[in-house]
């Protein structure tokens, strides 16, 4: 392809993204095909000779997009959102025109500058420490592929400043510390790395939040039998119902112990950009307690795909576990100390030029703009957790944590309150029934034995409209299912959540 072709291929890509955005609603939201579709319908071997890209591009159209889940459409409520924006697009065009792999400074100056720079902005817009900003020399922020990375990171240089301090313990004695909720990446991490995750016991009574007494009380109990806990993977806003970890009570234990602090905030990280949810966050205990903090803004944060923020304390700390610097990539400003080389701050040496995509979508919707984004989502939630309250046959599994209802059939004022085991069945029908449709999509969870649904709110184009739909939707499927039971028609047995 030359520079006319990519020229007129460009614009004609340009086109078809804004056909399928100016079409997104009338899409299904998820996928309708079934496993192996594509290989059915592609060649098995690379084509002997190169195809004219109009034919490649034309079946982008034609096989890739079938199979394609609409996470932009204002009616996925699935997961978390995974917000794309027009900026983010652009930013990643411009990046792949200039691509390189970005290891150290040298690779492209601007790449690490410019990270140091939005990481820069986006802590302060955060309201975090100045101890985590780049310009105070001592931690600083750098962008990971994902909140799984960013856990591995943290925990890879917690361990090693842990073994340094420590050098008689034996890793096999390490525990890396999470709770029942705590994402898997606590499990993998310990996985991957050998080690051993323990996972500490969380209660409906404080909906689901790790308590001081509970860390206390692991701390004591391990280090008799010879164990050593070294990280804490404390989470603000879980994945299953958006719990928080209760900062307050754990961090200043934490703290004492010898425990790095590492905050999971995949999700709801971004919720501080707006003051009014601070406190809720936990944001001053954090700021004091936290070695470590991360958060997608691939989920919320209307950042494409992909956008981790990891920011450290002390980030000596990081390049200690993971600086190893052969001769071949050695370069004077390194040497002389004048620059970060992020490939230490990370697992993998090469990276992509990802800081230009928060760079643009950051300048284009300012501050303001993503506060508001983030305020929508949250009343749109509430909207929905209102229906869900007032109805008399749904309740709320747990309070809604900012964009993020769950929620179940639970019949009430019935003569023979329904036993656990056959509200899930109940709730799985129910489940089934929606995820059947191709309209809308929503996800279950598992709290603790109780089969939930959750709805999460966060897509760009979700408006009231679109919540009232989900209700009417749900709810309809949800009298059905309940006069089903009533009816006396079989509910499927318990057999897990999945
Ligand atoms: C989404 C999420 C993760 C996983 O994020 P990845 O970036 O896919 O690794 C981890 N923790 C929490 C709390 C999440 O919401």
């Amino acid at each position: 392809m030359d520079i006319e072709q990519f020229r007129k291929e460009g614009y004609k890509a340009i086109d078809a993204i804004c056909e399928y955005y100016a079409g997104l609603e009338q899409r299904p939201v998820v996928a309708q095909v079934e496993p192996g579709y594509l290989s059915k319908l592609v060649p098995n071997e690379v084509p002997e000779k190169g195809e004219p890209f109009p034919s490649i591009a034309a079946d982008f159209q034609r096989l890739i997009l079938p199979g394609i889940t609409s996470w932009q459409h204002p009616s996925f409520f699935a997961y978390f959102p995974s917000n794309a924006t027009f900026e983010g697009m652009l930013a990643d065009l411009y990046a792949s025109s200039v691509t390189n792999p970005g290891f150290n400074w040298a690779c492209s100056p601007a790449c690490t500058e410019l990270e140091s720079v939005v990481m820069d902005w986006a802590a302060k817009m955060l309201g975090l420490d100045e101890a985590f900003l780049v310009q105070s020399g001592v931690g600083g922020g750098v962008i990971q592929t994902s909140a799984s990375d960013s856990a591995l990171v943290a925990i890879v240089a917690a361990r090693s400043a842990f073994l340094h301090a420590h050098p008689n313990v034996s890793p096999s004695d390490l525990l890396i510390y999470g709770t029942s909720q705590t994402h898997s990446l606590g499990a993998k991490a310990a996985l991957i790395l050998g080690l051993n995750f323990k996972a500490l016991e969380v209660y409906p009574t404080y909906q689901y939040g790790l308590r001081g007494s509970t860390l206390q009380k692991a701390i004591l109990e391990d280090r008799q039998k010879g164990k050593h806990p070294f990280v804490l993977i404390a989470t603000l806003g879980t994945t299953s119902t958006g719990a928080i970890d209760c900062m307050p009570e754990i961090g200043p234990i934490a703290k004492e112990a010898g425990l790095w602090m590492h905050v999971d905030a995949a999700w709801a990280g971004i919720t501080l950009s707006c003051p009014e949810y601070r406190e809720k966050a936990y944001l001053k205990d954090i700021n004091l307690h936290a070695d470590s903090f991360c958060t997608n803004f691939h989920k919320w944060g209307l950042t494409n795909f992909d956008l981790s923020a990891l920011w450290v304390r002390s980030r000596t700390k990081l390049t200690d576990a993971l600086d190893v610097t052969p001769a071949f990539l050695r370069t004077k400003q390194s040497d002389a100390g004048m620059v970060i080389d992020y490939r230490n701050w990370q697992l993998s040496l090469g990276r992509k030029f990802r800081s230009i995509k928060l760079w643009f979508v950051l300048r284009s919707y300012g501050v303001e703009g993503l506060r508001a984004h983030i305020r929508k989502s949250v009343a749109l939630a509430t909207h929905f957790a209102d229906f869900v309250q007032e109805s008399s046959i749904f309740e709320l599994c747990t309070p809604q944590s900012f964009a993020l209802a769950v929620f179940r059939l639970a019949p009430k004022d019935v003569e023979t309150p329904l036993t656990q085991d056959q509200l899930n069945g109940l709730n799985r029908t129910l489940f089934h029934k929606i995820a059947a449709r191709s309209d809308i999509t929503i996800t279950q969870t598992d709290v603790l034995g109780m089969f939930c649904l959750r709805l999460a709110v966060g897509a760009q184009r979700t408006e009231e409209r679109h919540i009232r739909r989900a209700w009417e939707i749900i709810s309809t499927a949800g009298v059905e299912v309940w006069a089903d039971y009533q009816a006396g028609k079989p509910v499927p047995v318990e057999n897990g959540t999945h």
